[in-house]
Order: structure tokens, then C-alpha cells, then sequence
């Protein structure tokens, strides 16, 4: 018989999330009058801008005409699209970024996925703990991360950068050799962003050892504070060891319409069996054009109107209500005498567990007793035990409402 690709029995099941709504069943069961806050979710809940459902129907109404009607499209992105990124992204914030160094696709969850498919098996891969799980699951099924220690809660092959409150939640540089970082700035979970100058940390060892940063975007638009770069090519020398992720799923409410992007820059080199330089951004685009289609013409329509003076607008006013609840969320822990992080530049909020409580003690505390419901920390790696994420995703009603049930606790 065919075999399969046995890397794919070294995944840890995805058992925070299903655990979670395995215990809130359970709780509604035993308790059906009680109101329920869902605070765990990493889901946008404000409708699309009504600049981009225009967008949605009139690009509709063009694929409805035989002259205007389009079919496959350049699989790395319409050029309206592209350069409107080139310029509203990156050139307006000083940096240069060629519309060819873009490469427009339907999420960053695939693209963290898919860009090691243009790195070599050997490569050692760091991230971050806690971290956002795909990076390290992608990296198990490619064969990377070595098998799961069930003793130590780590696979053996992968580099794990502890980011606790210790030390700010700044990933420190690595003592031994690491060709690839996953950075996520600002930071899910963690909700805590990279300042300019500890980005330049990581671009300077970056550069000097050869190694090559994922920088994770995905939440740039809530950056609020100066010092906190939104782009890594604000920081020089990153053309030259960075691929940079984007999307807008969180920032423009795209999560259910899909779409992205990934900044490949022609300066960035790799090295072949030989030790010639490659180009990673001749790699990707034969990757992209082999195995992707193209996101349809109305998403991408779509997304080229966030860009569009209203867009942004409305864009900006759902993110402001976003970064709101996370304000009360702050505010409702400090008057309830809990640490947090995050929550600034960021709609995750990062608390640490009253007392000893671990993780999964506090996630039972807060459902039995409050009824609301976050996410417990370890889920996100064993540097996460004794932490917890609440999320700003909510209505601004509900956020209010948990936090004054959290201050009745007087934990
Ligand atoms: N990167 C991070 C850090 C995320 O938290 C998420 C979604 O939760 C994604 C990427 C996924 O983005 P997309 O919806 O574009 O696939």
C-alpha cells in the first residue's frame, strides 16, 4: 500500500479550541439561563465597510458583461491592487517596495504555511512561545520539527524564543544556530508589538548570520504607538533578510472574504546546494504561479477600495472600536488587580492567571463564575501556562459587561 506523509502523526491534536467548546457545551448544559461572553474568538464581528460591499457589487455587475467580464487573472495579483499596496502600504511610509516584490493571495494562514515550500528541509526554524500555532504545525508537516517530547511539551528540532513578562515579551536572539524566525509583531497572542529598536535587533543578527525573518503582519493596523514600526522594511537592512506577511482579514474585516499578501523582496537571497545566491522572489513567484490561481477579481476589487479615502475611514472606524473594548478590557483588569499586556497596539489582551491559577484553572473560574469565556494561555505553548487571552473582537456592551462581572470576583 502508498504511504503517507508520516510527519502528519507527530501533530499534537488541536485540542485547545475543541476543548474549549467541549467545557462551554457542558456549562450551557448545566446552566441554560446564563448569559455567555464569548471572549476567546480571534474573529472580526463588524460588517464589511459599505465602501467595499460597492466595490463587491459593482466589480459583480462588470463579470456580468461580456466586455468587461474577466477569467483567470495574473496569479500574483491585479497590478490595480499591487501597486495601490506599493504605494499606500510602503511608499507613503517612506519605504520602497516594487509592486513585483508583491504577491496578493486568499490569507496569511496559507502563505506562513505555504513559503517553506522555498526553503530547504534542513533549514532550523525558531518561533516564538507562545506563538501562533500554524507556524509550528506547518513546520511539523513539513518535516521540520522533529518529534513532539511529550515530556517537555516541545518538538525536538525547533527553536522555542520564551517571550514571558520577564522579559517584556521580547523574543530573544538565539544562542545557536537558526536559519528561519517566525516574528508576529504585534503579537498574537501576546498582543505585545516589537519597538523599532528591537526590531533592529533581529534584522542586524538577521543579516549577520544569514538567517532569514517571517515577519507576521497581520495586525498592523491597530499599531497606535510611534515607536512601533508597521512594516519591517522600516528598518534598514531588512530587504535583505525579510519576507514580510500582510492581511486583511483583521484589519479590514476580510476573515470570510479572504485575502492577503506577502512582500518577497528581489534583494533577498538564499543559498543552493553549492552555495550560489538565489533569488527567493524568482522561488516564490514560480511557487505562487505553479500552485495559485489568482484571489477572484471582486475580492481583490474589494481590497483595493480599503484604500480608497472612505474605505480607509471606515476601515479606521471599526478598528477604533476594536481597540475601545480593548481599552475596557485593560481598564476592567487593572481595577480588578490583574497584570496585562497588549491591548494597545493590538485587539488581544494578555493577562497573567490570579495567584498559582493555572491556564486552564482560570479559564473554569472566569466560565463558572462570570460566564465568560477566554483562552487559556498553555494553549498557545508551554511558555503560555499561567496566562490568558481575552480578545476585543466582542460587541462594546458585552466587553463592559464582562469586565464588571470579573471586578464582582475581587479575585
Ligand atoms: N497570522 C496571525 C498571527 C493570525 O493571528 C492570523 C489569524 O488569526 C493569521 C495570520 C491568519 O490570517 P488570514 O485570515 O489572512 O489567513
Amino acid at each position: 500500500m502508498f504511504s503517507i506523509n508520516h510527519n502528519f502523526a507527530k501533530l499534537q491534536g488541536s485540542y485547545l479550541f475543541s476543548e474549549i467548546a467541549r467545557r462551554v457545551a457542558a456549562y450551557k448544559t448545566q446552566n441554560p439561563d446564563k448569559d455567555i461572553i464569548p471572549m476567546g474568538i480571534g474573529d472580526v464581528t463588524r460588517p464589511l465597510a459599505h465602501e467595499v460591499i460597492s466595490s463587491l457589487i459593482k466589480s459583480a455587475e462588470e463579470m456580468g458583461k461580456a466586455e468587461t467580464f474577466r477569467g483567470y487573472g495574473p496569479e500574483q495579483g491585479y497590478d490595480f491592487l499591487r501597486n495601490k499596496i506599493a504605494e499606500a502600504d510602503y511608499k507613503a511610509r517612506g519605504i520602497s517596495v516594487a509592486p513585483d516584490e508583491v504577491f496578493v493571495s486568499d490569507g496569511s494562514k496559507c502563505d506562513t504555511g505555504n513559503i517553506q515550500e522555498i526553503l530547504g528541509a534542513d533549514c532550523i526554524v525558531a518561533v516564538t512561545d507562545p506563538v501562533y500555532p500554524v507556524y509550528v504545525d506547518t513546520n511539523v508537516m513539513a518535516g521540520r520539527a522533529g518529534d513532539f517530547d511529550e515530556k517537555e511539551k516541545r518538538y525536538t528540532n525547533l527553536v522555542y524564543l520564551q517571550t514571558t513578562a520577564e522579559n517584556g515579551f521580547e523574543p530573544p536572539l538565539p544562542s545557536g544556530r537558526v536559519d528561519v524566525v517566525y516574528l508576529c509583531s504585534p503579537n498574537n497572542p501576546t498582543g505585545t508589538a516589537l519597538t523599532r529598536a528591537q526590531l533592529k535587533k533581529w534584522v542586524d543578527w538577521a543579516n549577520k548570520n544569514g538567517s532569514l525573518i517571517l515577519f507576521d503582519g497581520a495586525y498592523e493596523r491597530f499599531i497606535t504607538q510611534k515607536e512601533i514600526p508597521h512594516s519591517i522594511y522600516e528598518i534598514e537592512g531588512a530587504k535583505a533578510c525579510a519576507i514580510e506577511f500582510r492581511s486583511f482579514s483583521k484589519t479590514a474585516g476580510f476573515t470570510g472574504t479572504r485575502c492577503a499578501y506577502t512582500v518577497v523582496p528581489k534583494d533577498l537571497m538564499g543559498a543552493d546546494p553549492q552555495g550560489g545566491k538565489v533569488s527567493l522572489n524568482a522561488l516564490w513567484l514560480r511557487r505562487h504561479t505553479t500552485k495559485f490561481n489568482g484571489v477572484s477579481y471582486f475580492v481583490q476589487r474589494a481590497a483595493e477600495s480599503v484604500y480608497s479615502p472612505e474605505g480607509s475611514r471606515q476601515v479606521s472606524r471599526a478598528i477604533g472600536y476594536y481597540l475601545n473594548n480593548a481599552k475596557i478590557i485593560l481598564d476592567g483588569l487593572e481595577n480588578a488587580g490583574i497584570r496585562a499586556w497588549g491591548g494597545v497596539n493590538s485587539p488581544y489582551v494578555w493577562l497573567k492567571t490570579p495567584g498559582d491559577m493555572t491556564s486552564w484553572e482560570f479559564f473554569g473560574l472566569l466560565l463558572d463564575r462570570a460566564g465568560v469565556v477566554g483562552t487559556p494561555g498553555s494553549g498557545f505553548g508551554r511558555a503560555g501556562e499561567g496566562y490568558f487571552r481575552l480578545t476585543a473582537f466582542g460587541t462594546a456592551e458585552n466587553t463592559r459587561k464582562a469586565m464588571l462581572r470579573v471586578l464582582d470576583l475581587k479575585l
